[in-house]
């Protein structure tokens, strides 16, 4: 767009001069890569280079992580976490509780990113549903509303839970709220589906932003989760992604595994190398790891930032209403409250381009654009 004074919904991650960001560990891991004579481009195992697959799921689920020390833990390399929840969706709609998959509710929150619906949808089940998640008044979660569509959901009905970041909200469970929902889902024999897109991005700490998929491993849950390498890699295009399983013993995971890799032949066969290397390394090497965690810290520090100052602004010019939800939202996304008439005035009057439901993403704020966000935030707001 030529005459664009602010792009407030970038796809990924920019730094404050606006531009895509390439990690330096990823640097750095690429010439290792290069370097290595003894790689080759033969084919992978289907499912997925082995040291990536148990590394990824030890981020997730925590090094000393009991379900690992059992053997109950397997996973699958995925194209991107979108391959991820493919891959979970259409063993779900094969294998989960019956014969009569098609029918079982998946929820999603409401409102959700909404590549989650057509995923379920395409893998065959019928009855995607939302469960309520926002509370457009107070700007926050409507925990009563989400508990109580966790209490009416059918048995053994399918819940995506968004790990950490809540994409499009910005809103989290706090730890409090978390224990709460463990609660009913366990009583009411819920599934879990966790997705993990962001670990890293909402507290700058892999460990803090995993708390949750913890919590529910240390409560006996058999679930999924998975996890998107595309955000706190800046792998975007490499399609890196990876289906860790828990399941109740070793054996299951087997089970599992070996109806896995029948779906992943029929659907990309074999997953590609480059993305999936370069993690490995990176996670099974201590100092690479130690700077990665640095990396990470980089872009969640900048998001957070912005948020800070945006919010200090608007106060700054006394812009009606209050704006902590600013800062206590978290990742890159943010529901910022503006109705879509003033979304089109932004865009229209002022060139700055965010999405019609208010969201932007922070990462669009820069040192040279936030004085002229907030200027045209506050002028459409008092308008
Ligand atoms: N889940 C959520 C919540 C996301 O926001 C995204 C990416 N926008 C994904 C999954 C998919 O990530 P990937 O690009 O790795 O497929």
């Amino acid at each position: 767009i030529g005459n664009t004074l602010a792009c407030l919904s970038p796809p990924a991650y920019r730094t404050d001069e606006g531009q895509p960001w390439v990690l330096p560990v990823v640097k750095k891991v690429e010439k290792l890569i290069v370097a290595d004579n003894r790689l080759n481009h033969e084919y992978l195992p289907i499912l997925g280079l082995p040291e990536f697959r148990s590394s990824a799921s030890k981020i997730a689920l925590g090094e000393d992580s009991p379900a690992i020390q059992e053997n109950r833990v397997g996973a699958v390399q995925c194209l991107g976490g979108t391959g991820a929840l493919k891959m979970g969706a259409e063993f779900l709609r094969r294998w989960y509780n019956g014969n009569d998959n098609m029918k079982t509710p998946v929820y999603v929150s409401a409102p959700t990113w909404e590549n989650h619906n057509s995923v379920f949808a395409n893998a065959g089940f019928e009855d995607v549903r939302p469960y309520k998640y926002w509370d457009a008044e107070k700007r926050g979660l409507d925990l009563a509303g989400f508990l109580g569509d966790l209490e009416t959901a059918p048995k053994h009905s399918i819940f995506v839970l968004h790990a950490c970041a809540h994409n499009p909200t910005g809103t989290d469970p706090t730890h409090m709220e978390w224990t709460q929902v463990a609660e009913v889902m366990k009583r009411r024999k819920l599934f879990v589906f966790f997705d993990s897109a962001y670990q890293g991005f909402a507290s700058g700490c892999l460990d803090k932003d995993a708390w949750a998929v913890r919590y529910f491993v240390t409560q006996g849950f058999e679930m999924f989760c998975a996890q998107s390498f595309s955000k706190n890699f800046g792998l975007y295009n490499e399609r890196v992604g990876n289906l860790t399983i828990v399941a109740r013993d070793a054996d299951n995971v087997r089970r599992v595994l070996s109806q896995m890799e029948k779906i992943v032949r029929v659907t990309w066969s074999n997953p590609p190398s480059q993305g999936a290397r370069l993690v490995a390394i990176t996670l099974n090497t201590a100092e690479l790891f130690a700077e990665w965690k640095d990396n990470v810290k980089t872009m969640a520090d900048r998001v957070l930032l912005m948020r800070a100052s945006l919010q200090a602004k608007l106060q700054a010019l006394g812009t009606p209403g209050t704006w902590d939800h600013i800062t206590q939202q978290i990742g890159m996304f943010s529901f910022t409250g503006l109705n879509p008439k003033q979304v089109e005035y932004m865009i229209k009057e002022r060139s700055i381009y965010l999405m019609a439901s208010g969201r932007i993403n922070m990462c669009g704020l820069t040192t040279k654009n936030i004085d002229y966000v907030a200027k045209s935030i506050h002028e459409t707001v008092v308008n």
